[in-house]
C-alpha cells in the first residue's frame, strides 16, 4: 500500500505535554501547564450544566447543522445563519477550507511563523505554500500581498498571531484587503479575538460586508474554555459558506459541544472577566520579563512569546524539571518560548521558575 506521497513527511500534530505525564515521569507533586493557551479559569458553570442536561440524549445523533447554536452565534454577531459553519474546533474549519478550495499546485500565502495547521492542510491537498518572513514578529501584509499571483487561492492571516501574539491593525488589514483580488480567499483566524484590548484591533466580522472573499475563524476553545469539546466556526459570505459545506462531515459537532457552546455564549460576563484577568496577567508577565532583561513581543492574546536567549528546548526542559510546562520550538524563533497567561498563582510560579533557571545558569546562553 502507498499513502499519498505529499503526506508521508508530515508530522502528526505535537500537542503540549499533558500535566499527568510530567507528574508521573518526574515525580512532581504540582505541575502547571502554560503550553496550550487553555483558559486557566475553566469555563462558564452554565456550560457544565448544559452538558449535564444533555446527557439524557447521549444515544441520539446531534443536530448535524447545529441549527440552534448557529442561530445564537449569528444573532450574537449580527450576521445571517447561512453565514456560519461549525467545525470540530476551528482546526476542522481550516481543514474544510483547504479541502474545499485548494487543488494540487494552487498557491497559498501565509506568514513564516504562524499557526501550523494552515501549511499542514495545504500540503495534504498538494498545494504550494508561500511563507512570507515576519517583520518584528508581525505579519508583513504588504510583502504578503506582493506574493499573491493568479495561482493564489487562499491567504491566511492569524490575528492575534500564534505564536508571536502580535496583531495587524485595522488600517493595515483594510489596505491589504483592498489590494487583494476578490477571487482570492482571505482567511482571518481570530481564535484569540476576545482577549484583545487594543483599540487598533480590527474586528474581522465588521469587514465581511465590504470584503465578501473574507472568512473569519473563531473558536469556543480559548476564552470560552471549551477546548475539550471541539467546537469552532467560520463566518463568511453565505455563498462562500455554502461552498465549504459539502466537505463537512454530517455530524461534526457533538450534542455536548453544541449545548455547552450555546450556554457559554450567553454568559458574556464570564468572557469579560476572563479578558480582564488575562489583561492583568499579560502585564504581570511583561513586568517580570522587563525585570529579567528578556525581550518579548507585544502580547494581544492569552500567551506571550519571550526571548530567553538560550535554546528554547533546553529552557523548556529546565522549566519542566521545576514543574512548569511551556511551549518551545517555534519556527524562526529558536530562543523563544511561548507561555500561556495563567492565573495569578500560576504566573507567579512561572516567573519564579524562570528566574531560577536563568539565575542558576542551568542553560548556557545561545
Ligand atoms: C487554538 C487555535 C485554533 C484552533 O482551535 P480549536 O480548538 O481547533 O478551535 C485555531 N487557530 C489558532 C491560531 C489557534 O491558536
Amino acid at each position: 500500500m502507498q499513502p499519498k506521497p505529499n503526506i508521508v513527511h508530515l508530522p502528526a500534530y505535537q500537542p503540549g505535554k499533558p500535566v499527568e505525564d510530567v507528574q508521573r515521569e518526574l515525580g512532581l507533586a504540582e505541575v502547571i501547564k502554560l503550553a496550550s493557551n487553555e483558559n486557566p479559569y475553566g469555563s462558564s458553570p452554565k456550560a457544565k450544566e448544559a452538558i449535564a442536561r444533555e446527557a439524557a440524549n447521549i444515544s441520539v445523533y446531534p443536530d448535524g447543522a447545529s441549527i440552534k447554536l448557529t442561530e445564537a452565534v449569528a444573532r450574537h454577531y449580527g450576521v445571517n445563519p447561512d453565514q456560519v459553519i461549525f467545525g470540530a474546533g476551528a482546526d476542522e474549519v481550516i481543514m474544510m477550507i483547504a479541502r474545499a478550495y485548494l487543488r494540487p499546485g494552487d498557491e497559498t500565502v501565509m506568514a513564516a511563523s504562524t499557526f501550523s495547521q494552515y501549511r499542514h492542510h495545504a500540503e495534504i491537498e498538494n498545494a504550494v505554500t508561500i511563507e512570507v518572513p515576519m517583520k518584528d514578529g508581525k505579519h508583513d501584509l504588504p510583502a504578503m500581498l506582493a506574493q499573491v499571483t493568479e495561482r493564489t487561492r487562499i491567504v491566511w492571516i492569524c490575528n492575534p498571531n500564534n505564536p508571536t501574539g502580535t496583531i495587524v491593525t485595522r488600517d493595515e488589514l483594510e489596505s491589504f484587503l483592498t489590494g487583494v483580488p476578490s477571487s482570492v480567499m482571505v482567511v482571518l483566524d481570530e481564535a484569540y479575538a476576545e482577549y484583545v484590548t487594543d483599540p487598533a484591533y480590527p474586528n474581522g466580522l465588521e469587514l465581511l460586508k465590504r470584503f465578501p472573499n473574507l472568512v473569519v475563524l473563531r473558536t469556543f476553545s480559548k476564552i470560552y474554555g471549551l477546548a475539550s469539546l471541539r467546537v469552532g466556526y467560520g463566518i463568511g459570505e453565505a455563498s462562500v459558506i455554502r461552498s465549504i459545506n459539502p466537505v463537512r462531515l454530517p455530524f461534526n459537532t457533538t450534542r455536548f459541544a453544541q449545548a455547552a457552546a450555546l450556554a457559554a455564549l450567553e454568559d458574556q460576563a464570564f468572557v469579560g472577566e476572563c479578558r480582564r484577568k488575562n489583561h492583568e496577567g499579560r502585564q504581570v508577565l511583561k513586568q517580570a520579563f522587563d525585570r529579567l532583561g528578556l525581550d518579548s513581543f507585544p502580547a494581544h492574546g492569552n500567551f506571550v512569546l519571550v526571548d530567553v536567549r538560550r535554546p528554547s528546548t533546553e529552557v523548556f526542559d529546565a522549566l519542566l524539571r521545576k514543574g512548569v510546562i511551556v511551549r518551545p520550538g517555534h519556527k524562526g524563533y529558536p530562543n523563544h518560548i511561548r507561555i500561556t497567561v495563567g492565573s495569578p498563582d500560576q504566573n507567579g510560579k512561572l516567573i519564579a521558575a524562570l528566574e531560577a533557571v536563568l539565575r542558576e545558569d542551568q542553560v548556557p546562553r545561545a
